[in-house]
């Protein structure tokens, strides 16, 4: 399986620097910089030298470089997932992907909608070949979907939409539980159950901490909580959660009321080596990556 996440474009050497001088940003860009085309490019034909037919490809978005608003809008974000589409399209024509959007997937950024809006309805175009028509509906709707993972009996995947969950997302800042999202996937994990299914989650922004900052969550803190509840009830079903948004290699723990582990989701790291320029964050860049996981096919 292949774990990609952020694979920034834009311009030539430097995507975007948020600002920062960058004078000797190479052919593959800078630590100060957003991928452009060239890391990109580099990174797809790495993973067809690596691992050339990978049983699927896990995308787990943030498109978009990290400029300010004004200079993106509705048609570049589109574009820019479309120019990524087709790029890991034509890179393995064959491979399954799922692919989750990223806070960045959106304009104006983070303000992903609890409802039915353009942007998920053209991004559900774009991944027309990758989803199924029953995906298609709930993706329309509110970002997320399931399917049975490359059509096996007994195995599922679960792509969330957990920028509705995300702290800057100003619309669902007073909602219990936006596009119904939550409900659907306790409703999903309970039917897998039923049906002595095993369960991949894929997702975005993760819930929990920043490692590379005291302190710093990300989800609100009720939406952390529901979140938390939902593995803990379903964790007999659950066999891993892959997330990004972190740009770190990590992972995390979930436990059960009485702190056993129950559950470990993994972060990939970014392709992009871009610097946070989050305040309070030393060290905040990262060498351009991807993961690939080797799994056990019987029983995940
Ligand atoms: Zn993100």
């Amino acid at each position: 399986i292949y774990l990609l996440h952020r694979l920034h474009n834009l311009a030539s050497k430097c995507a975007s620097s948020g600002g920062r001088p960058t004078p000797n940003a190479g052919r593959f860009g800078d630590y100060s910089c957003d991928s452009p085309w060239t890391l990109i490019n580099s990174t797809m034909s790495a993973m067809r030298e690596i691992l050339p037919d990978p049983d699927f490809i896990i995308w787990t978005g943030d498109d978009t470089p990290h400029v300010p608003d004004e200079q993106l809008g509705v048609e570049p974000v589109l574009r820019i997932i479309s120019n990524l589409t087709h790029i890991i399209k034509s890179t393995f024509p064959n491979t399954k992907v799922y692919s989750a959007m990223g806070n960045h997937d959106y304009h104006p950024k983070n303000q992903m909608p609890p409802e039915k809006n353009n942007i998920y309805e053209q991004t559900t175009n774009l991944w027309h070949d990758w989803l199924h028509a029953v995906s298609k509906e709930t993706f329309k709707i509110g970002g997320y979907y399931t399917e049975k993972l490359l059509n096996q009996t007994g195995f599922r995947v679960v792509v969330l939409n957990t920028n509705l969950y995300y702290d800057q997302n100003k619309l669902t800042e007073n909602i219990k539980d936006p596009a119904d999202q939550l409900s659907w996937a306790d409703k999903v994990l309970q039917d897998a159950a039923k049906n002595n299914e095993k369960v991949y989650i894929i997702g975005h922004v993760p819930p929990g901490f920043f490692e590379k900052k005291r302190d710093k969550a990300w989800f609100r803190k009720e939406f952390n909580k529901r979140y938390i509840d939902l593995i803990q009830k379903h964790s007999a079903v659950i066999q891993g959660q892959f997330f990004g948004h972190h740009h770190t290699d990590s992972f995390r723990m979930f436990y059960s009321s009485k702190g056993s582990p129950i559950s470990a989701m993994f972060l990939t790291p970014g392709v992009t080596p871009w610097i946070t320029t989050l305040p309070g964050v030393i060290d905040g860049g990262n060498n351009p990556g991807i993961r690939i996981f080797e799994y056990d096919t019987k029983n995940f």
